[in-house]
């Protein structure tokens, strides 16, 4: 990806553990790499199309002086997801703060932190079985995009379908989205748990009846297993109601561990 760096910018602000830090102030050098697709500003050599630097430079600058944070590691991060959030052509970013004058009573150069964030490609599956099916996933939905680190890009439409399952229940309504986040995947979970909670779901019967189910598909190319987060989700190749959704968004898209395509998976369970 094309690169615009910002190196070194000084500005003067009170960051900082200590009291006098937050009081006195002091200099912090901050470096920006701006990843971008600079193709279509450099053909038309059209600074509309592109990030204009020195804008960049007064926002970190106005940022940091409107701000106040105790770690350099928060500076970082903030800064990085403020940038992502305020320059729609950004893909990712990586911000390195040096602190020059930390007050430690030794000499040193710097002493700094650096942050990459990006906008990463997600998928979610949607459910609902309980009480205003439509209504429950259109307001999951709508409290995702209010996340300031998420936005909704398209959605399927929703199907009714049978559960799957011991348990008697009613029908479901099912659909998949595609949003991009600045979210890790585990940030993401919390934010999913929340908006679950929000709408008042309820675990009272393991695989029962639920107001609204959120789950992670696909977060890019990732695979992650741990105890509390499997991506792919681990059932997804084996569900109708997962995949049907899916090909209608995003027939093209790969499985990151069978290597097949959502149309693919589909049509090998169908
Ligand atoms: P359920 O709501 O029944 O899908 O289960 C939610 C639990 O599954 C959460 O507490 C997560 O820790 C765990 N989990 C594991 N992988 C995923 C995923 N890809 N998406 C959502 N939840 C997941």
């Amino acid at each position: 990806m094309d690169c615009i760096t910002i190196s070194d910018l000084e500005v003067f602000a009170y960051h900082g553990v200590l009291k006098e830090e937050n009081t006195l102030g002091q200099k912090f050098l901050i470096s920006a790499e701006l990843f971008m697709d600079i193709w279509e500003a450099a053909r038309e050599d059209d600074i509309s199309k592109s990030i204009n630097y020195a804008e960049v430079c007064k926002e970190i600058d106005g940022y940091l002086r409107a701000n106040t944070f105790k770690l350099i590691e928060t500076i970082a991060d903030r800064l990085a997801r403020h940038l992502l959030r305020r320059y729609k052509p950004l893909r990712e970013v990586n911000i390195k703060v040096k602190k020059p004058w930390a007050p430690i009573m030794m000499t040193l150069d710097t002493v700094s932190v650096s942050a990459k964030r990006s906008w990463h490609n997600v998928y979610l599956s949607l459910g609902s079985n309980l009480g205003n099916k439509e209504d429950n996933i259109n307001k999951a939905i709508q409290l995702l995009n209010d996340q300031e680190d998420c936005r909704v890009i398209c959605k399927s439409s929703l199907k009714v379908t049978k559960p799957v399952g011991p348990v008697e229940q009613d029908d479901f309504l099912n659909g998949a989205l595609y949003m991009q986040t600045i979210l890790s995947p585990m940030e993401l979970l919390r934010v999913i748990a929340s908006i679950e909670s929000q709408l008042k779901r309820e675990r009272v019967i393991h695989w029962g009846p639920r107001t609204i189910d959120l789950d992670i598909l696909l977060y890019d190319d990732e695979i992650i297993q741990s105890s509390e987060l499997t991506i792919p989700h681990i059932e997804m190749a084996n569900r109708e109601f997962v995949l049907e959704p899916m090909v209608e968004i995003a027939p093209w898209l790969r499985h990151p561990i069978f290597g097949k395509t959502m149309k693919e998976l589909l049509e090998e369970i169908c």
